[in-house]
């Protein structure tokens, strides 16, 4: 595949290196943040009342998730639930709370390794 692309004339590459060096510094910046959120877990009393993991919580502001009413089951009940959004949970929160786990992945809402359900 050949890939096509605008060349950047010498008059405009200043103000391109200027841009593109802002939009990656902030790139960078979010990532570190994210990192350091998912690490320190400083939302933790919130994101364990919302029954989601470390990684479904702080990650969830950066899925991109159609907008459409979304109709699905409980992976462990069958239970009928509803999103607004096609970025749906796995589980119903009784199922969720009931095992500790992430409503939304199934993980270990701690990441704890297990050994039975
Ligand atoms: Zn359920
Ligand atoms: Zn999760």
């Amino acid at each position: 595949m050949k890939q096509t692309r605008t060349l950047i004339s010498p008059e405009k590459r200043l103000i391109e290196v200027q841009f593109q060096t802002h939009l990656s510094r902030q790139a960078a910046e979010r990532a570190c943040a994210l990192a350091e959120n998912l690490n320190l877990d400083p939302e933790h009393d919130k994101r364990t009342g919302e029954q989601l993991c470390r990684t479904c919580y702080y990650m969830r502001r950066h899925v991109l998730a159609g907008q459409a009413i979304t109709d699905t089951v409980c992976r462990f009940c069958d239970e009928e639930m509803q999103f607004n959004s096609t970025y749906t949970d796995a589980l119903c929160l009784p199922c969720a709370k009931k095992y500790r786990l992430c409503k939304h992945c199934v993980a270990d809402i701690e990441f704890r390794v297990r050994k039975k359900m």
